[in-house]
């Protein structure tokens, strides 16, 4: 029999986009409507098959699993949890509380993409606002340093270019869209005016804007590559929009300068609402990496890279990162939230990855899962399991499962080996 299951949410990526519609037929998801290519698989591709997890390889049974997990944890001198951005809310708080009780370094996927953007919002503060707003009220977006059109296919069709909102009736026609990037892109094709950075100037761009903005003067006829007249309408464009955002992304965050860059780009927002409303955006990648952010902060205070070694927690962007640490040789046991870094990670910190005791726990056999001494496949949420996500604005999203919940939660398999480890 056919089951039609309504405001499914798809949580591949930060859109969070909560209007999927999924068929299921024999307890696997048969079709999918409204999901674009890119969160299609989440849904299409998933074996809800209950399966046993490994220790070594073996299947074994689950407490076994979790007797394994609890003593490697115990034995480590200085334990690593990392990832946290694919899996719900209720499980990143307990991947946090075992980090506490462990004394363990706990970092999410955020230092190796938003982490700057967490340094210049600590710094200079963040003009945001949610996509609803943006959706009902943005004439001019300023896509920089990122591509949705590849990364967040809906993005535009949900919240930005194409959408028709209450102050921007006629959708497309009612926006301008501006992309800074130093090269063509697809979403660079869909803009009104593409300002094409020599690589690794963004900086010297966003501080001409800056100068720009105040009325000041510059001593050029370009800057970062681009024609000052063009900066300077520009300029004018932003100050006489009625409501102005700045989309950004990895091309800031990880070019030279990084959060200095972003402490640029967050500035001139600033400045500019003394001529309009002007809000600045991340365009996260993770379904839930804005949520490992919020939960990270609530618990510990700091939002990535933190250590519970000395009995409280420490901030360290760099020093206690998962790539860093890993590269140092400094962890000696690793347990792996719904995450793959041996697949994303530099050489040299996937290979410690594989040298050290790994546990990992996940609804699908990844990579890291492949060489993990111990690996638990867990359910998805979102598609076979109720849970919380934070989209890209930092608003939560329940996720409701088209599927019934046959393997154990994330946030389950946590907090059996929390209850284990206490007992050590
Ligand atoms: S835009 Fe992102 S959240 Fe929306 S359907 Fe595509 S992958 Fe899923």
């Amino acid at each position: 029999m056919k089951t039609v299951v309504e405001n499914v949410t798809c949580t591949f990526c930060g859109c969070l986009c909560d209007d999927i519609i999924v068929e299921v037929e024999d307890n696997r998801i048969s079709r999918v409507r409204r999901a674009c290519a890119n969160g299609r698989g989440i849904f299409l591709d998933y074996d809800p098959t209950p399966r046993k997890p490994t220790v070594a390889g073996r299947e074994v049974e689950w407490e076994d699993a979790v007797s394994a997990a609890a003593e490697i944890l115990v034995r480590a001198d200085s334990p690593l949890i990392y990832g946290l951005s694919s899996s719900a809310c209720e499980a990143q708080r307990k991947a946090i509380e075992l980090a506490d009780l462990l004394g363990a370094i706990v970092d999410t996927t955020s230092s190796v993409c938003h982490g700057p953007t967490g340094l210049a919002m600590q710094a200079v503060g963040e003009p945001g606002a949610t996509l609803g707003e943006v959706r009902n009220r943005a004439d001019l977006l300023i896509f920089w340093g990122c591509n949705p059109a590849a990364s967040h296919l809906r993005h535009f069709e949900r919240y930005s270019l194409n959408a028709e909102g209450a102050l921007v009736p006629n959708g497309r026609r009612d926006r301008t869209m501006v992309v800074f990037d130093v090269r063509p892109t697809a979403t660079a094709k869909a803009a009104d005016q593409f300002f094409q950075v020599q690589p690794d100037s963004d900086f010297e761009v966003l501080t001409a804007l800056r100068a720009l903005v105040q009325g000041r003067e510059i001593e050029s006829d370009s800057v970062g590559g681009i024609p000052l007249e063009r900066l300077r309408d520009l300029t004018e464009g932003m100050k006489a929009c009625r409501f102005g955002v700045f989309f950004m992304g990895m091309g800031l965050t990880m070019s030279r300068a990084r959060d200095i860059n972003v402490r640029e780009l967050f500035t001139l927002t600033a400045q500019l609402n003394e001529f309009a409303r002007f809000i600045v955006m991340p365009m996260r990648g993770h379904g839930n990496v804005a949520g490992a952010d919020q939960v990270l902060t609530w618990q510990s205070g700091y939002p990535f890279a933190v250590s519970y070694a000395r009995g409280y927690p420490q901030y360290g962007p760099g020093e206690f990162s998962a790539v860093d640490v890993l590269v140092r040789q400094e962890a000696d046991a690793a347990l792996i939230l719904a995450s793959d870094p041996v697949a994303h990670f530099p050489r040299a910190a996937a290979m410690q990855l594989k040298r050290i005791p790994t546990i990992v726990i996940d609804p699908v056999v990844n990579l890291t899962a492949e060489g993990a001494q111990v690996f638990f496949p867990t359910c998805c949420y979102g598609v076979d399991a109720e849970g919380v996500s934070y989209r890209m604005d930092n608003v939560p999203i329940r996720l409701r499962g088209a599927l019934p919940t046959v393997r154990p939660t994330d946030e389950s398999v946590l907090d059996a080996i929390i209850e284990t480890v206490k007992r050590c």
